[in-house]
């Protein structure tokens, strides 16, 4: 694939706006931009085996993934996440990275993104070169057979290649990992001395209930505070003050050094500083991770006047952004809360 810039094309990112501002008076700065729902694991708690995926010419071209981030910088965007489905299965991806890369510092201050780094290894010294700085690397446990059972994929030799490898290319890697009832609970001390040991932050997720994904939500769910006193019986920890404008909470942990996070979508209501959007490989941008409102913007992007009609949509979004996500974890056999798997939004 050339160089994304060169191509002759509607130039969004030209179109200046007022800032993102949604209708609770949140600054939206913050863009998780999904780029495929494609994924070689099968995370247990993210997608079936038999999984399905969309048929490739739904999926915006990375010409209009990096058009569309463009119209959010010029919005006020200053952050991106690329993320899945697993961004790194995407062909050319790199070429993203790189155009985006350019516009680090040219409104876009930090360019990052979610994998589970099967690939990493292949691509660490590219996305270093692109003006990648941090990774987020899911790693749910650090046993083989566990995480051949968890992703249906015996493939933690190469996620640890790939940690080395981000490691090795100066990439700061940050480790998440949900936390599952009877699968990784008691492996999750093991997980974080790793981490710890190694140099990486690690941020603990509690399960959603997003997508079918053919196993009962609830035998899945352990909730973060029973965690917590789990590992406070090992461990000190103590709160910190440490915050990367996320919904995570932080503790140092003394016998190890490093730093413990913890995403509480279920204990702890975190919405009200949320600054983020959502935007799937198909230009669906959905204001809440937890909620079924959206707006299209491959129609807008598509259409006759796309600066205008992405602009409407873009101000369309703000308005029926939630106050809050909907997310319960109270019901055996429930149906999910929301019907879409966690690999279109991207986590
Ligand atoms: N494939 C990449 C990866 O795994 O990092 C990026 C996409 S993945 C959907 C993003 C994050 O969502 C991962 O950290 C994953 O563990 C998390 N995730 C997936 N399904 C989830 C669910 N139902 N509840 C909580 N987290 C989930
Ligand atoms: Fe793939 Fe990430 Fe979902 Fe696992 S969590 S199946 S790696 S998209």
């Amino acid at each position: 694939m050339s160089d994304i810039r060169q191509r002759d094309r509607i130039d969004i990112g030209a179109a200046q706006g007022a800032p993102l501002v949604d209708s609770f008076l949140r600054r939206i700065s913050y863009l998780r931009l999904s780029v495929t729902d494609r994924c070689d694991l099968r995370c247990t708690y993210c997608m079936p085996e038999r999984m399905t995926f969309l048929p490739k010419r739904e999926v915006l071209s990375l010409e209009e993934l990096y058009d569309l981030a463009c119209g959010f910088i010029a919005r006020g965007v200053t952050k991106i996440r690329v993320t899945g489905g697993e961004p790194l299965v995407r062909r050319d991806i790199v070429d993203l990275f790189a155009a985006l890369g350019r516009k680090i510092g040219d409104g876009l201050e930090e360019l990052t993104l979610t994998t589970n780094a099967t690939q990493l290894a292949e691509h660490a010294d590219a996305l270093a070169k692109a003006g990648v700085r941090r990774v987020n690397v899911s790693l749910d446990t650090i046993d083989r057979e566990t995480f051949a059972q968890l992703s249906r994929r015996d493939a933690l030799p190469q996620v640890l290649e790939g940690i080395a490898a981000a490691k090795a290319a100066g990439l700061k890697v940050k480790l998440n990992a949900v936390a599952l009832k009877d699968t990784n609970e008691d492996e999750l001390p093991a997980l974080i001395a790793w981490a710890h040991g190694q140099g990486h932050d690690v941020t603990l997720i509690e399960v959603m209930p997003l997508g079918d994904v053919e196993e009962e939500r609830l035998d899945q769910y352990l909730p973060l505070d029973q965690v917590r006193s789990a590992l406070s019986q090992r461990w000190t920890l103590t709160e910190s003050a440490h915050r990367t404008g996320g919904p995570a909470r932080y503790v140092d942990v003394a016998e190890t050094g490093g730093r413990l996070g913890f995403i509480t979508p279920h204990t702890d209501n975190f919405c009200e500083g949320c600054n983020r959007i959502r935007v799937t490989a198909t230009g669906q941008l959905y204001p809440c991770l937890g909620g079924g409102e959206r707006v299209d913007l491959r129609a807008a992007l598509r259409s006759e006047a796309p600066q205008e009609e992405l602009a409407r949509a873009f101000d369309q979004a703000m308005l029926i952004k939630p106050e809050q996500h909907h997310f319960r974890m109270d019901r055996r056999g429930a149906d999910p809360a929301l019907a879409r798997h966690m690999s279109m939004t991207g986590g």
